[in-house]
């Protein structure tokens, strides 16, 4: 079978499933791009401030990157009491979770019945993707142009496209002439796809990575994972929520999420102290294995010199190879696991049975970190000059993370500037939220924002509630634009660049700096001060009269 890349990670039923909008030009208040968490819980707060408000989705649904990433063993790293939205405590309140770690369905489940019990789906127009959006000056209004006939103009554009939503294809040669079937993780297709006497090859050990290779392990007749860098991964240790603990965080929630939000990530992970070097090594290896035993990310807050001190880092880094070594039977494959960059540089990965899958005499480990993929024949993958026969190629190489998706759209602001030509050595946003040169533009989780360090949810609820909070400060007064000054943005930058400076996570190669993407520059795009810092900063601005914006 002849394979079109393009066509093969397109999402045919997807597409198939949308209807046509009309041919027409509608004008509203409030244009949002994305029906994720983010684009949901900002149609609810500018409609409840009586704005006329209009969503477009790419997808046929919503969900966001949980609509999108539906490939076996997907399930969210964030506990799911707390991956859910504060807004509303009767919505949370009535939602079960029924794991520690909410899978994928489950998460669009949620999503499906937040838009229904906000009724927020008669908002959205779905199968839509936005091409262009073009701010006017003379009539102050932005033009959003549609992959339909549907063409829109409003007051306020907002994107809520995700940080993660934009799937990195790498740059293959061959790819497009393999003759199996390939996936990508970030586009996986709602069917079920079967691997059962397959031969599979699977490029790319991240988080995505981690999760759905011990899920194809477990069909597929052989699995070759092409890793070109190892990753740190803790267990999950997931399990079924029991009624006493729900019960429990359900009375307390407003205290335990008030206590999430004092802390760096705005998860409710305790320290263990100031520096990892300033115990003994009995009592470090007890506060590591705790966490190990705990399962998840908590393991990051071991102790908060661990992304400052190589010599910290290091202790973190030794205790998860040890267990690397313990899990995995072969002491060669075990080595070839075992990270060699800094603990918690790039993203730490959380999973289940992840080392232990490379004990299965149905998957090898193919080292591609010194010889890269040669290229993709028509019938498998060669590395050094040897071919690897599978019938199906699963890409989990990631994402352009945080620009991606924005940097897909034409987006023109005052006098012509485009932002990809604004960033093209990289994003420059004020706080995150807003960028000079393009009026009644927010960004939801933007570059510059916390956004992807942080437990997402809580953080989108921060910066959705500060815009409409922005938006009701603007209609209260009569004022119709507002943009941030450049000399704003300027100090932003130099601040969350001085910050990013200082941590040992701006130094390896990872997509927080945009170096998973050929040619993407180099800059650590998310704010590195953590939450509370990061609020205080954002209700400061508004505290003294939106201090660094011009309105008019
Ligand atoms: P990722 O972390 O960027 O991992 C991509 C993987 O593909 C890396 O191992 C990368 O190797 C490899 N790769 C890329 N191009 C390659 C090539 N040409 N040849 C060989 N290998 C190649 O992407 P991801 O796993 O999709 O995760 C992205 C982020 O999404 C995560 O960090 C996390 O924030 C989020 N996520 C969260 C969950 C969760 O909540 N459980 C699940 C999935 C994703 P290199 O490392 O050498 O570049």
């Amino acid at each position: 079978m002849s394979n079109d890349i393009r066509r093969t990670l397109g999402t045919s039923k997807m597409v198939s499933q949308i209807s046509t909008p009309p041919n027409s030009i509608n004008d509203v208040d409030t244009v949002i791009v994305g029906a994720g968490f983010a684009g949901m819980y900002m149609l609810y707060r500018l409609r409840n401030l009586g704005l006329t408000v209009q969503i477009l989705e790419a997808g046929d649904g919503v969900g966001g990157t949980w609509y999108w990433n539906r490939y076996p063993g997907a399930r969210c790293d964030t506990e799911s009491m707390f991956y859910s939205y504060q807004f509303s405590n009767d919505l949370q309140q009535e939602w079960e979770w029924t794991e520690r770690y909410p899978r994928q369905p489950e998460i669009l489940k949620y999503a499906n019945h937040v838009a229904d019990r906000f009724d927020l789906r008669r908002d959205i127009i779905f199968g839509t993707r936005v091409i262009s959006a073009k701010w006017h000056e003379k009539k102050q209004i932005w033009y959003i142009k549609t992959s339909t006939p549907n063409h829109i103009s409003a007051q306020f554009c907002i994107m809520a496209t995700g940080c993660l939503s934009s799937p990195n294809i790498p740059d293959i040669s061959g790819l497009n002439e393999f003759e199996g079937d390939i996936f990508h993780t970030g586009l996986w297709p709602d069917q079920h796809v079967n691997f059962a006497n397959k031969s599979v090859a699977i490029l790319g050990t991240g988080s995505s990575g981690i999760q759905v290779i011990p899920e194809i392990a477990k069909d597929a007749k052989r699995l070759y994972v092409f890793q070109r860098t190892a990753n740190y991964v803790v267990p999950a240790h997931n399990r079924p929520l029991n009624s006493k603990e729900v019960s429990y965080i359900k009375a307390n929630y407003s205290k335990i999420r008030a206590k999430a939000k004092q802390t760096y990530s705005g998860n409710i992970f305790e320290t263990g102290g100031p520096s990892a070097l300033a115990v003994s090594n009995e009592e470090r290896s007890r506060e590591y294995e705790e966490r190990w035993q705990m399962g998840g990310l908590c393991f990051m807050a071991a102790y908060e010199d661990l992304q400052v001190s190589p010599e910290a880092n290091e202790t973190a880094a030794k205790f998860i190879r040890n267990k690397i070594k313990e899990a995995v039977n072969d002491i060669n494959v075990a080595e070839l696991l075992s990270p060699k960059n800094l603990f918690g540089c790039k993203r730490l990965c959380v999973a289940s049975g992840y080392y232990e899958t490379f004990n299965r005499k149905n998957v090898n480990l193919i080292d591609v970190s010194e010889k890269s993929i040669d290229c993709i024949t028509p019938n498998g993958v060669s590395v050094d000059s040897k071919e690897f026969k599978v019938d199906t190629i699963v890409l989990a190489t990631g994402f352009d993370a945080m620009t991606g998706a924005l940097k897909k759209i034409d987006i023109t602001g005052i006098g012509n500037i485009k932002l990809k030509e604004k960033w093209q050595d990289g994003p420059r946003t004020y706080l995150g939220l807003t960028t000079t040169g393009f009026p009644n533009f927010f960004t939801i989780t933007g570059p510059g924002s916390p956004s992807v360090l942080t437990n997402m949810i809580p953080s989108v609820e921060q910066h959705v509630e500060w815009v409409s909070e922005c938006v009701r400060f603007m209609m209260s007064r009569g004022l119709k634009k507002i943009v941030a000054s450049s000399s704003a943005e300027n100090g932003w930058m130099e601040h969350a660049n001085d910050l990013a400076e200082k941590s040992l996570r701006s130094t390896c190669l990872s997509w927080y700096l945009g170096s998973n993407v050929p040619g993407k520059p180099r800059i650590f795009m998310p704010y590195i001060g953590g939450v509370p810092i990061y609020v205080e900063k954002c209700e400061n601005v508004v505290a003294n009269g939106y201090f660094g914006f011009e309105m008019s």
